[in-house]
């Protein structure tokens, strides 16, 4: 039988090549998004994806939209690729409350409300992948980021502690820490900040989506079955 997938923020951007690249391989794949429902529908239209929106922040929405993936699917995921997320940038004394808030609610209780609507099923199966998408700036910091770091930094405590929680259930949690990839999201920085940035990568360019689908799709396979509570930083070298 196949295994299912589901990929928060998955019709766009890195998450837009994780459904591809799991689908492809021949995983049952769904993919969420929030507002962008235009994109969602070309994007579903040329893959043959199925899309669904929600948004992670809320968790009575991860209920509605797992439910209905669900029975789309046939049933629960098996892999579970928690990427969505969001960029408010700004300095500490200048950051609003709502911007704080948006953040680490979008980028870290978004991952609580899908792990926590995830795992029972995967408990109940003795078999799951989480794969939970970081960021470099959640390891090292970033200007005008103590948001988005902070969110990113959170992420890889709760992977550590679900994946010691969940090991002996033949479930494993990994998080994926990318460097700058050009999507949506990239193209949003000034042209010369990010001029700056790839003068910082030694690989000397940004990421591309696929080369983080691919470690996705690695992790998400039966080969990685004895790698859990690990921190994948993929990133051409921009910090070690
Ligand atoms: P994009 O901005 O290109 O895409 C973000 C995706 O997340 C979209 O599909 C969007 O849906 C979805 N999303 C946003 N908010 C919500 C929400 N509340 N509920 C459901 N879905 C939501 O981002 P990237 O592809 O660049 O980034 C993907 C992930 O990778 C993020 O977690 C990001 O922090 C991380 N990352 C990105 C890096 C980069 O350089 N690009 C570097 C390191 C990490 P919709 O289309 O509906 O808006």
């Amino acid at each position: 039988m196949k295994k299912t997938a589901l990929v928060t923020g998955g019709t766009r951007g890195i998450g837009g090549g994780i459904s591809r690249a799991l689908h492809e391989a021949g995983y049952l794949t769904a993919a969420n998004y929030h507002l962008g429902a235009a994109n969602a529908e070309k994007f579903s239209d040329e893959t043959g994806i199925p899309v669904f929106s929600w948004d992670v922040s809320d968790y009575e929405s991860c209920k509605r939209g797992m439910a209905e993936v669900c029975e789309k699917l046939g049933g629960s995921a098996d892999i579970l690729v928690n990427n969505a997320g969001i960029t408010r940038d700004a300095m500490l004394h200048r950051m609003e409350p709502a911007d704080w808030r948006a953040v680490i609610s979008t980028n870290l209780d978004s991952v609580f409300n899908m792990c926590r609507l995830a795992i029972p099923a995967m408990r109940e199966k003795k078999f799951g992948r989480i794969i939970n998408i970081s960021s470099v700036n959640g390891l090292k910091g970033q200007v005008g980021q103590s948001n988005y770091s902070a969110a990113k930094s959170g992420i890889l405590g709760f992977t550590k502690s679900l994946a010691l929680e969940s090991a002996s259930k033949g479930i494993t949690v990994n998080a994926v820490a990318p460097g700058y990839v050009s999507t949506d999201m990239t193209g949003a920085i000034r042209e010369d900040v990010m001029e700056s940035i790839k003068n910082s990568i030694p690989a000397g360019r940004l990421g591309r989506v696929e080369e983080i689908a691919d470690l996705v799709l690695f992790l998400a396979g039966d080969k990685s079955s004895f790698i859990t509570g690990s921190v994948f930083s993929i990133n051409g070298g921009q910090y070690l």
